[in-house]
């Protein structure tokens, strides 16, 4: 009895000592993971393949060859034109997001290769306002589409953004007609362009350079469209009806029409899958392929 006692004592110890955040449990299977696990499998659901979300430092990391990102334009900070002022000052939400993500803002490129092939890579990160798209997103789009251009090099922008950032205004649904045009020019080019759409892309983003791909990748569950339920809901003032609402990551995924609604491993992959990763191996397939066909 005494045995089993400080048995139970020495359980609830390990327990307590296990630091929060440790284990995380699914929200979609329930099935719990410890965050090593879920490492391994590159932050998907090793029961169901649910993606967590990745941010921009993670995802740069899974797509690339090791080592070779060479990023561009780190420094470019947004500035405050309109003065804009909502539960607090813009620059005091911008210095917040700064201070959580240790980046000047919602976008990052640079040039890469994968499994060998020179690529122009964008990435936006949730994590920074939501992935909002303001003047310095933009600015940072049509530069690498600009970049890709000249040097024929594919370019790769994955998303993952509320839309445009309500706090620059005007200034931020320029960024729309700015990015649409890099793309056009990078386009009449013969440049392949590969969009992916990561967990989500609504809004300005959705309307402009993220449905613009000549490829455009899915990841699998990914939220697309123009507006999601939750807004739509606070501007009509309506609860939407339960059949109107996304029942499944294939109906998400099929809103924005992909090329490919991609399948749990394209976008990420297990560490412990054999051979080639198939997010290098699809991109680098499809960039290759354009390459050959389009010049
Ligand atoms: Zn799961």
């Amino acid at each position: 009895m005494t045995d089993m006692l400080s048995r139970a004592d020495e359980i609830r110890t390990r327990i307590r000592d296990v630091p929060a955040g440790t284990w995380v449990k699914c929200p979609s299977c329930r099935a719990g993971a410890h965050r090593d696990r879920l490492a391994r499998h590159q932050n998907t659901c090793p029961e169901c393949g649910h993606h967590y979300p990745l941010n921009a430092a993670e995802r740069i990391e899974l797509l690339v060859d090791e080592g070779t990102f060479d990023e561009v334009d780190a420094g470019l900070r947004p500035l405050d034109p309109l003065g804009f002022v909502d539960s607090k000052p813009y620059p005091a939400r911008v210095a917040d997001a700064v201070r959580k993500t240790g980046r000047q803002d919602a976008a990052r490129w640079g040039t890469a290769t994968i499994l060998g092939h020179p690529v122009v890579l964008c990435v936006l990160d949730f994590a920074f306002m939501g992935g909002s798209m303001g003047a310095v997103v933009g600015e940072k789009v049509s530069r690498a589409a600009e970049h890709a251009k000249v040097t024929s090099t594919p370019l790769i922008v994955c998303s993952a953004s509320g839309g445009a950032r309500m706090q620059e205004g005007v200034f931020s649904l320029l960024q729309m007609a700015k990015t649409s045009a890099a793309l056009r020019r990078l386009s009449d080019a013969g440049i392949p362009y590969v969009s992916v759409l990561c967990d989500p892309v609504y809004g300005g983003v959705s309307a402009s350079f993220a449905s613009l791909g000549d490829i455009i990748v899915a990841e699998r569950g990914a939220r697309a469209g123009f507006a999601g339920p939750t807004v739509i809901e606070q501007t009509i003032r309506q609860k939407l009806p339960r059949a109107s609402r996304p029942p499944s990551s294939s109906w998400r995924t099929a809103t924005s029409t992909p090329s490919w609604a991609a399948p749990s491993c394209a976008c990420r992959w297990p560490a412990s899958s054999a051979g080639t990763p198939p997010a290098p191996r699809l991109l680098s397939t499809a960039t290759r392929r354009l390459s050959t066909t389009r010049r």
